[in-house]
């Protein structure tokens, strides 16, 4: 089997992680020089001390995070095109072999400064094509109702859930044999990768590489593709953890 970075070392499906919450550093730092938008930092170091934090704020606080960065990239094509390979990038990296990622038009398209409008049509014609590697890649910019999509880090951060991990309700899901997902959902701002989510629920929630392996097999199975796609991902899935596929 071939082996992924990280915590779990098999292939992961991410299905909630916002593309306005999961920008490199040094891509706003670029965009803020080349369109001379100030920004609270010249240095990943310094911008991150504002835009990213590591223990618990209010709702109001996290949202202010963006207001930071977001006039760097907003109304802007070619960062949007930018932060849209590189995230793809990023999550390759991370061992996500399937992710689902959604953004806020207003945020991207309205932040006040030089704002283009900005089609759902065009975030995919520029993300899909170029990745090459479609099956692993579709975009959806819909907020849908889908099975829960548990983000332990930010759920501590945003005060969403008792600080307590071991209060956690993802405990309770996996108890249930719920159908859930993990996910980093605002990875700059919690200055994170996925590991950090599948660490916490591995170190703090007794999660098992059987647990890891169901809950990625349960999100392909919730993802929004086609059904030939989605089965070559659960294909993919059951041979990357030598699993024989539930046929029933
Ligand atoms: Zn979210």
């Amino acid at each position: 089997m071939e082996r992924a970075p990280g915590v779990f070392g098999g292939p992961k499906v991410e299905l909630h992680v916002h593309l306005d919450g999961a920008i490199r550093p040094e891509t706003i730092l670029y965009f803020g020089r080349k369109r001379g938008i100030p920004l609270p930092g010249d240095t990943v170091e310094e911008l991150l001390k504002y835009v990213s934090y590591d223990t618990p704020l209010t709702l109001p606080q996290f949202l202010e995070k963006f207001n930071y960065y977001m006039p760097a990239i907003a109304g802007d094509r070619e960062a949007v095109r930018r932060i849209a390979y590189e995230f793809v990038e990023t999550k390759a990296k991370e061992g996500i072999t399937y992710v689902e990622v959604r953004y806020s038009p207003h945020l991207l398209a309205n932040s006040g400064v030089d704002p283009i409008p900005w089609g759902q049509a065009d975030v995919l014609s520029y993300l899909c094509p170029q990745l090459g590697f479609r099956s692993a890649c579709l975009i959806l910019l819909f907020m849908l109702n889908s099975p829960k999509q548990v983000c332990p880090w930010s759920s501590y951060l945003t005060g969403a859930c008792s600080p307590d991990f071991t209060k956690h309700p993802v405990i309770q899901f996996k108890k249930d044999r719920a159908n859930y997902s993990l996910n980093t959902d605002d990875p700059l701002i919690f200055n994170s990768t996925i590991d950090k989510d599948y660490g916490i629920v591995k170190e703090h929630m007794g999660f098992t590489e059987e647990e890891f392996k169901r809950v990625n097999i349960n999100a392909a199975q919730s993802s929004f593709l086609p059904e030939k796609e989605k089965q070559e991902l659960l294909n993919k899935l059951h041979e990357a953890y030598g699993m024989v596929p539930n046929t029933s």
